[in-house]
Parts: structure tokens; sequence; C-alpha cells
């Protein structure tokens, strides 16, 4: 296992990577390795490169060193975290392909598996957790504790998602025993919504549709509405939870519209489809119960090639 930490102690400068449109495990995992590896090596410079996060994420310490622009800088080490395949990280790819030494941390079903030491556990409930597998307890601090609980807050909805394991809560009490504020990391992050989130939420759900005898709902969000509202993808966030928790319904779809012909999709299923399959088969990825992926045409047509996809599992 801490083969990370052999790797770590033989570099000087390391680079962390996450992946594109960075959530809460994502970022939670950047900044949890950022703290351990900064109180712990504090003679190796760390750098983290995610594209700008969410003023509510801002509270975790590091996160006014996170670079958003990439570097021609050459690591000596390059960490990805939570990310599924090298095309996610985006802008910062070449940071991670050119780094002397690379690591892949993951809990993606869909990893194909990357870097020099890859370590990718499907069963996790996130990255986060798997994160924290590879450090000493004792030698997390508060600010390390903040980061991770946030992330593995945010990949189990709370501790609620049926990825949260024994070894989940295990972690989560280690991280509590630092003295973090978690009704203020939960409140403040995953449930505190902006107002035109919520507008956006209602007119999600009132436009909401019915497939497959009530098995699946769907719904979209077109750049019409994104305008009416004054909204961004960011403002979506939330919304499939709330499609997903709708009674008789197994799997849910949320597609908004990203360009003039294109939709990124979410799916979530309840207990026995398997998104991940769906997502990887029209190229993207993710986990079995929660996967995503960008098509191209309109709403209509993408949302029957789906609906085909889950019908072969219902
Ligand atoms: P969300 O629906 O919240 O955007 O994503 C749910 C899960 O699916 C996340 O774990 C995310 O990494 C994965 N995912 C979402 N969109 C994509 C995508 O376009 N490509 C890949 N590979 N994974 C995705
Ligand atoms: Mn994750």
């Amino acid at each position: 296992m801490n083969r990370l930490f052999e790797m770590i102690e033989r570099c000087s400068t390391i680079s962390i990577v996450g992946h594109i449109r960075p959530d809460g495990d994502c970022i939670g995992s950047s900044l949890g390795m950022y703290n351990y590896i900064s109180d712990n090596y504090p003679d190796k410079r760390v750098d983290v490169f995610l594209e700008p996060i969410m003023d509510k994420f801002k509270f975790l310490k590091g996160t006014d060193d996170i670079k958003n622009t990439p570097t021609d800088e050459v690591y000596d080490l390059s960490i990805s975290v939570d990310c599924s395949d090298t095309d996610r990280h985006g802008e910062f790819a070449d940071i991670f392909k050119n780094a002397k030494n690379t690591v892949c941390i993951d809990h993606h079903r869909s990893n194909q598996g990357f870097g020099n030491l890859y370590y990718c556990d499907p069963d996790a409930s996130s990255a986060c957790e798997v994160v924290s597998r590879f450090f000493d307890m004792k030698k997390i601090s508060k600010p390390c504790a903040e980061a991770l609980y946030m992330g593995i807050i945010h990949d189990t909805g709370v501790l609620k998602y049926s990825a949260t394991s024994e070894e989940t809560m295990y972690i989560v009490g280690k991280l509590i025993s630092k003295g973090i504020d978690t009704q203020f990391i939960i409140d403040e992050t995953f449930y505190k919504v902006r107002y035109v989130q919520n507008k956006l939420t209602g007119r999600a759900l009132l436009d909401s549709k019915l497939y497959l005898g009530g098995k699946v709902i769907a719904s979209c969000i077109s750049k019409e509405i994104f305008e009416e509202f004054g909204a961004t993808k960011d403002d979506t966030d939330g919304i499939i939870d709330k499609l997903r928790v709708t009674e008789g319904v197994e799997v849910a779809i949320l597609g908004y519209q990203t360009d003039d012909n294109m939709f990124k999709f979410s799916m979530r299923s309840i207990s026995y489809v398997d998104v991940s399959v769906i997502s990887v088969h029209f190229g993207g990825g993710g986990h079995i119960r929660a996967s995503g992926f960008s098509m191209e045409g309109t709403y209509e047509e993408s949302l029957e090639k789906i609906l085909d996809m889950v019908s072969q599992q219902l």
C-alpha cells in the first residue's frame, strides 16, 4: 500500500490533478492529499490543479493555492484523484502525462487503469475513502480531515448511498475525532442551495416525464431555460437526487444543454440497473448507481437511445 509514500519520499515536486467540473469528492480528495503531504512532508512542493471551484468549497485549507491554469513544468510526481480516465484531466492532462512518475487513485468502475501506480476500488464510497487508506490516521490534521470528510459526504449523499460501508463509517469516525464541524460541512456544502437553483430545480421537476411504465423519470434543461432563470450548469446540482426518489422509479435521467446540439446527461439508479455500462456505451463513465456522459443530438433523439439501453436491463 505505501508504495505511494515511497514515491513521494523520492520526489521533491508533486502535482495533484482531479477531473473536469470538479465535484465535492474531487475537491476533497485533491485537498486531502495536498494537506496530508504539506503537513507531513514540509520539504516537498505540492501544487493542486483544478478548474475553478464553487465558493462554498473555499473554507477548505489550500483552496487559495489551487492553480486554475496549466503550466509546462515537469513534476517529479503527479497524483490523479477521483478521475476515471486521462481525458477527464481536461486542460491539466499534460501535467499528469509529462510527470516523471504518475499515480492514479480512484473508485470509478469504468476506470481502465493508468499511471505507474494504479489503485482503484470500485466498491469504495468515494475517492476520499480510497485516499484515506494510504494515510496514517494519527498524521491527519484537522484541515485534511475537513477535506476528506466533505468528499465522503458528497459522494455518499450524506452517508446514504449503498456504497457507504462499515469501512466508510470507520474512516468518518476517525475524521470526526479531529474536531471538524460536521454540521457546517454538511449544511453549507451539501444542502444549501441558491435561489436560482431552487427555481431551476422546480422547473426541471415540473417538466419531468415518466417512461417505461413509470420505472424511468427524465427531465431536460435547455439553453433557453438556463437563460430564462439566469442559471448555469452549477445550478443543476442536486436536481437528479430529487428525480431519483420518485416512487416507482428505478432510473433517473437529467439532460442539460451544453452546446447547440449537445447535452450532458446524468444517470442514477436505485437497486438493479447498472447505469455505468450505459454511460460507458455512450462514451462517458461513472459508477453502477451514478454515471454520466455527453451526447450529440437533440434531447429527444438522445433520450430515445438511452431509454432503449435502459429497457434492456429492466
Ligand atoms: P454526475 O451525474 O454527478 O455529473 O456524475 C456522476 C458520476 O458519473 C461521477 O462519478 C462522474 O465522475 C461520472 N461522470 C459524469 N459524467 C461523466 C462523463 O462525461 N464521463 C465520464 N467518464 N464520467 C462521467
Ligand atoms: Mn468520486
